[in-house]
């Protein structure tokens, strides 16, 4: 038997865009108040990314 290794390897702990799930690579921000989401180019609020699983 082999254990299979290689099913995370490839996925990064990104979080993920809220609106589309895209992971996000980047945030670009362009205001106190305007973040977008990279690649995906979705606006995504301040602190969206931050640990969503940590609630409840
Ligand atoms: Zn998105």
């Amino acid at each position: 038997m082999r254990e299979i290794v290689d099913r995370d390897s490839a996925s990064v702990s990104l979080p993920t865009c809220p609106h589309c799930g895209t992971p996000v690579a980047t945030v670009t921000s362009r205001g106190p108040t305007e973040h977008y989401a990279s690649p995906c180019g979705c606006r995504i609020r301040a602190g969206a990314l931050e640990r969503a699983e940590d609630r409840g």
